[in-house]
């Protein structure tokens, strides 16, 4: 069975779809067998695992929206171990178009229950806002990953995210966990990154990743090349913490087995 983690924050760009297509690819990497699916409109972790939006003809939306078999739309991808479930614009419809459906918030859930036995991970990259895309994701995971951008208002929006989740808790999924608090694109030259460390450390403990993301131009690059870090560039530091990162998760899995 596989474990699902769900990479959330409602804030756009602090590292979601950079962490959600290289610790895939990480894990895919390390021998794991995994499934990246992605439920943002915008579809950057579909690219960004190489697959060309033009070409999907139906995504996560059909899925969602019009009971799709989920097997139907999975792609392999260049890596041997990673598939993905992709989405396209399509998908930007389904958030009100859910609302008058039955079971709205776990219809992720059901569709990943088909497809669980072939994976050891299934990792949601979800979009920047607490809508009924990431309920279904948080509804449908075993834990919630969650990168914070080490800068000014790292810790702004938190506490919605956190009742968020205790509200997923109480009424969807009990067995929710905080797989961990990641912190992201740290600026090694400057003191606030440090200082933010600090403080997201001071209020989540033992929950924060030991591996740190550093600001990194290659990580930057290589979603226009249509490549996860280790296959764009395996040498570079971006390569080696996410590897760091993707070692760590399993590690933290066997731990808590
Ligand atoms: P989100 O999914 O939370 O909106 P993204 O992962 O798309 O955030 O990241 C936002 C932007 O920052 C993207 O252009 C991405 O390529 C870039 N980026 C993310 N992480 C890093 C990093 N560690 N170093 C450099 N650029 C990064
Ligand atoms: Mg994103």
């Amino acid at each position: 069975m596989a474990k699902t983690v769900a990479i959330a924050n409602q804030k756009g760009g602090v590292g979601k779809t950079t962490t959600a297509v290289n610790i895939s690819a990480c894990l895919a990497h390390v021998g794991q067998r995994v499934l990246l699916v992605d439920i943002d409109p915008q579809g950057n972790a579909t690219s960004g695992a190489g697959i060309e939006k033009g070409d999907v003809e139906r995504c996560i939306y059909n899925v969602l929206v019009e009971d799709t078999d989920i097997r139907d739309i999975v792609r392999g991808t260049a890596l041997e171990q990673l598939d993905v479930v992709p989405a396209t614009i399509q998908l930007s419809g389904a958030e009100i178009e859910l609302v008058s459906t039955i079971s709205r918030e776990i219809r992720l859930k059901n569709a990943l229950e088909d497809v669980a036995e072939q994976y050891d991970y299934i990792i949601i990259d979800c979009p920047p806002s607490l809508g009924l895309l990431t309920i279904n994701a948080l509804s449908a995971s075993d834990s919630i990953l969650i990168p914070v951008q080490c800068e000014y208002y790292a810790l702004e929006g938190l506490s919605q995210l956190l009742n968020t989740v205790r509200l997923v808790q109480k009424h969807l999924n009990h067995d929710l966990e905080i797989e961990g608090v990641l912190l992201t694109m740290l600026d090694a030259r400057t003191n606030l990154g440090f200082q933010v460390i600090e403080e997201v450390k001071k209020y989540f403990q033992e929950k924060v990743f030991e591996t740190i993301i550093p600001r990194n131009i290659r990580l930057g690059e290589a979603p226009s090349h249509g490549l996860p870090i280790i296959m764009y560039d395996a040498k570079s530091k971006g390569a080696e913490v996410y590897l760091e990162l993707a070692k760590e998760v399993v590690a933290g899995g066997q731990r808590s087995r």
